[in-house]
């Protein structure tokens, strides 16, 4: 029996996790996918809003400031690539000029820190390659990138090595309430819960119609994009967004983390939850609207496409609250700024635990993150020494990002194990480079069997059902 269950392991499912993990109680987690952070929070712009896009008084508004605030600290105790590189929301004209000083307001209003609007020649000394028919900016000096993928990862590691226990492949089927008890039905079998918090994403009225009448309603929306080369990634240093419409923030260019340009995502309201396709009329639109805020981008060094599925909510707002079958919490709608807001979405989530009667006391033994780095971080030194300890670190697997055997295999054995070519991918960056695995792809899949003590052919690529062998053509 389970103190709390936690259905799905994004960002939010995730944070949650690694929060609950600081207290003596029985924690579990149950995702139906291969791997953490498979669906929305591995396919999203990746930044960390400043916070004064959000209508004032909303929660959207109050949390993605205060996550925002919190991002430092986290991702450097637990060793996620994150940088405030800042955003701009250019102007094209008069009109939008006032716009801009609408934001402005609004994210004062906010608390947002690090505003200015800024004029023609700022903006070029901030941005040299910005279109040059752009006339002003909204600068916003707090806003940040991050890898989400390794910050869900890094805080189910960190869940994990305190006692969380953490089911794949476990699909929330049905749920039911005995007097106290939650009992869920799952493709992996029964989990007995006195507390339940729905952190499904775009499933999460789903989950939430299992045991509660309808209170909210998702409605997936897509958005695409263009990953490029690193050869573009220097084009930006900031994130730069163009004036926001009904629809979101539009179309942005961004440099990522580790040194890419990426280019989307518009917005498509969908009837599928799964379908994350790309096409060429929206990519093509995106490039359109793309090379309007900055120039010369070379969309031929394009290496990747792909398509995430926002949570838009039927009540416009995050929704964070206990629903009307007590004890079962409702963490859903979190749509854009849910990233940005995710640590504060945690503390707020918590907030609901303290006001039920669960008890909560702190662990003494609580163990902390490992520090770790990319090996192609490493001073020279450091490399040396790695290669001495441990000779797999000499060995390149990936010759576009230069990673090396000893990081797959330590990525494979972490307290949440890789299994998939992509979880891999995602852990340390082989296949992220210009081939995009065509080179390094098979290697990986040899190590994981190995490693794992699979067969080849039962190594995943990611998702359940996505083998890459199928048989052998020649015996
Ligand atoms: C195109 C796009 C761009 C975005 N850009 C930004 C941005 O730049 N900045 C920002 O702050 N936010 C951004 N967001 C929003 C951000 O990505 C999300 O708010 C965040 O990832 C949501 O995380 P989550 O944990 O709620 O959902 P998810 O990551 O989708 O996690 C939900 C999990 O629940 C699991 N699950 C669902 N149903 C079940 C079930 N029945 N049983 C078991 N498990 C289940 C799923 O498999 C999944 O792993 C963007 C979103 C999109 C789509």
């Amino acid at each position: 029996m389970y103190d709390v269950l936690i259905i799905g392991a994004g960002i939010i499912g995730t944070g949650i996790a690694r929060e609950l993990s600081k207290y003596k109680l029985k924690v579990a987690v149950l995702e139906k996918d291969t791997d953490v952070a498979n669906e929305t929070t591995k396919a999203n712009s990746a930044i960390v809003h400043g916070g004064y896009d959000a209508k004032e008084g909303t929660l959207m508004a109050k949390l993605n400031v205060l996550g925002n605030k919190m991002y430092e600290e986290l991702c450097e105790e637990l060793s996620v690539p994150f940088k405030r590189n800042g955003s701009l929301v250019l102007a094209f004209n008069e009109e939008e000029k006032y716009h801009l000083k609408t934001l402005y307001e609004r994210g004062i209003t906010n608390g947002v820190s690090g505003l200015s609007i800024i004029d023609q020649e700022k903006l070029r000394e901030i941005e040299p390659n910005v279109d040059l028919k752009a006339i002003g900016a909204l600068h916003c000096a707090s806003a940040g990138i991050v890898s989400p993928w390794e910050f869900a990862e890094a805080l189910i590691d960190n869940s994990v090595e305190n006692g969380v226990e953490l089911f794949l492949n476990t699909e929330v089927l049905s749920i039911e309430k005995n007097e106290d008890i939650f009992t869920i039905h799952s493709s992996s079998g029964d989990f007995k819960g006195r507390y339940i918090f729905n952190c499904g994403g775009v499933h999460g009225d789903l989950i939430h119609n299992m045991i509660a009448p309808p209170s909210f309603k998702i409605l997936p929306r897509k958005g695409e994009y263009f990953v490029l080369d690193k050869s573009q990634g220097k084009r930006v240093n900031s994130t730069v967004f163009q004036c926001p419409s009904k629809l979101g923030k539009g179309i942005l260019v961004t440099p990522t983390v580790h040194g890419n340009l990426l280019v989307g995502p518009d917005a498509q309201d969908m009837e599928s939850k799964y379908d994350v396709s790309t096409t060429g009329e929206k990519l093509e639109y995106i490039k359109f609207k793309g090379s309007h805020s900055i120039r010369d981008i070379n969309f031929r060094e394009n290496i990747r496409t792909f398509g995430g599925i926002r949570a838009e909510s039927d009540r416009g707002d995050f929704i964070i609250e206990e629903s009307s079958v007590k004890g079962f919490f409702d963490i859903g709608g979190i749509k854009s700024p849910g990233l940005s807001a995710a640590p504060a979405i945690t503390l707020e989530a918590m907030k609901l635990l303290k006001n039920s009667k669960i008890e909560l006391i702190e662990k003494e033994n609580f163990i902390k993150p490992r520090k770790h780095k990319l090996f192609m971080n490493l001073s020279s030194e450091e490399k040396e020494n790695k290669i001495k300890e441990d000779n797999r670190y000499g060995r390149i697997i990936c010759r576009c990002e230069m990673i090396t055997e000893g990081e797959i295999v330590d990525a494979i054995h972490r307290p949440v194990m890789a299994t998939t070519v992509d979880g891999i991918k995602r852990r340390c960056r082989p296949g992220s480079g210009r081939c995009q695995g065509g080179f390094c792809g098979p290697r990986v899949q040899e190590i994981l069997a190995r490693e794992l003590k699979e067969k080849m052919e039962n190594i995943l690529l990611d998702k359940k059902g996505s083998y890459i062998l199928t048989g052998e053509l020649k015996k």
